[in-house]
């Protein structure tokens, strides 16, 4: 049957294969320790689930307005201004089908075909296929080690042309593990005044950080970075709640109108019992679950930074946000292990996966050959053997 031109043009996700290699070794009973999660690894905390249930109970079964019931927006409106010091009326945000979807709307809600988006490496896997998809063209810019992988203001300054129409900071970043600082955000808003560049700030990571980082909202800077820009959140990472999928988008009013156009026909509203749930999530945890969630992530990774470091040929920045580390392991390259050639984090990631039986996630796809991706929404003791092992494997 025919496929379109659009479906054929959006590849399988890159890092695929290690994935699928490493559930078919699972499969053959073999102990693999897998450092790929994108999802942490606690359930979502019981007093979200109860709302779940209250809300089913009640009969929220059925259709709602398509862009989220208006006590879910009014809620996060709240959340906004408490936590982010951000002031958007319930109208300004949209409830979406998880913060992927969010992308994907708003990338169709902004652009339009010849419009060029600023990316800057590492970057999410989504973002690039988004942006095709909506008919733009991605401009990545490939930041510095010495920077901590973050765009700076000369390197932003250079990428805007007349064609920029967005550019996306996320962050705490995923793959980096990093989060920019107040006082960088603020240069990087500096450099966009008097352009015309909507800024998409994806801040799902926001409530995972670490040791004194501290969190900004982008669009809080000034009321010219708020005008400019869309503020995307969820309750995946936060709450653990992948599979409930919902995110959020909060901005200009004729952004946000423009989503809520698309998604009353593209998929109408997020399920209604998991918006009632939502509410929920947002109100006091009764059990302190996020803040428990958030220390125990911060006691990894600190341990998998050290670790990383104590490995010759292997460093790794301190994650501050997320739960990713996100070493450069270029040093082994051009080495032969075992018969293997490592020449870039392809090769890297395929031969730990075959020879130790580590999985974790190449950096190419990211935008950053040099690095590759360990996730630290694990346990502690996987955590333990699987760096255990990839020292051996790579001390031999
Ligand atoms: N943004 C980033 C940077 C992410 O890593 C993810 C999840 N991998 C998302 C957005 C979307 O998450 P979800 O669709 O589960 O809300």
């Amino acid at each position: 049957m025919k496929v379109s031109k659009r479906a054929q043009e959006v590849p399988p996700s890159a890092t695929i294969a290690v994935t699928a290699r490493a559930q078919q070794l699972k499969a053959q009973g073999v102990d693999v320790i897998g450092f790929g999660a994108g999802a942490p690894d606690f359930d979502t905390p019981d007093y979200i689930k109860e709302a779940a249930v209250e809300a089913l109970k009640a009969g929220k079964t059925k259709y709602t307005a398509a862009s989220g019931i208006v006590e879910l927006r009014a809620a996060i409106a709240d959340k906004l201004k408490k936590e982010n010091a951000l002031e958007y009326t319930p109208d300004q945000i949209i409830v979406n089908i998880g913060g992927k979807h969010s992308v994907y709307e708003l990338a169709q809600a902004v652009l339009d075909p010849g419009d060029e988006v600023i990316l800057p490496t590492p970057f999410w896997v989504t973002y690039p296929e988004v942006i095709k998809l909506a008919g733009a063209t991605t401009k990545i810019v490939q930041t510095e080690k010495n920077n901590d992988y973050k765009i700076i203001p000369q390197q932003l300054k250079q990428a805007i042309s007349e064609k920029t129409a967005m550019v996306i900071i996320n962050s705490p970043n995923n793959p980096g593990g990093f989060t920019y600082t107040p006082q960088q955000l603020r240069q990087l808003a500096a450099v966009l005044e008097g352009t015309d560049v909507t800024v998409v700030s994806d801040e799902i990571y926001e409530k995972l950080i670490y040791g004194d980082t501290e969190f900004i909202s982008f669009a809080s800077i000034s009321q010219d970075a708020y005008n400019r820009t869309l503020t995307l959140n969820g309750f995946s990472k936060a709450f653990s709640m992948t599979g409930w999928r919902l995110g959020y988008t909060a901005g200009p009013l004729e952004v946000i109108k423009a989503m809520g156009r698309l998604q009353s026909h593209m998929t109408s509203n997020p399920v209604t019992f998991g918006q009632y749930a939502a509410i929920a999530a947002l109100g006091e945890p009764a059990d302190n679950a996020i803040e428990t969630m958030r220390v125990e992530f911060e006691r990894r990774g600190r341990y998998m930074t050290d670790r990383l470091n104590a490995i010759e040929g292997v460093s790794c920045s301190e994650s501050t946000g997320a739960f990713y580390c996100f070493p450069d392991v270029s040093g082994h390259y051009g080495r032969n292990i075992n018969g293997a050639q490592i020449s870039g984090s392809m090769d890297f990631a395929k031969a730990l996966l075959e020879q130790a039986n580590v999985a974790l996630v190449p950096g190419l796809p990211f935008g950053c050959d040099n690095n590759v991706r360990l996730s630290f929404a694990c346990s502690y003791d996987q955590i333990t053997e699987g760096l255990d092992r990839l020292e051996k494997w790579l001390t031999q």
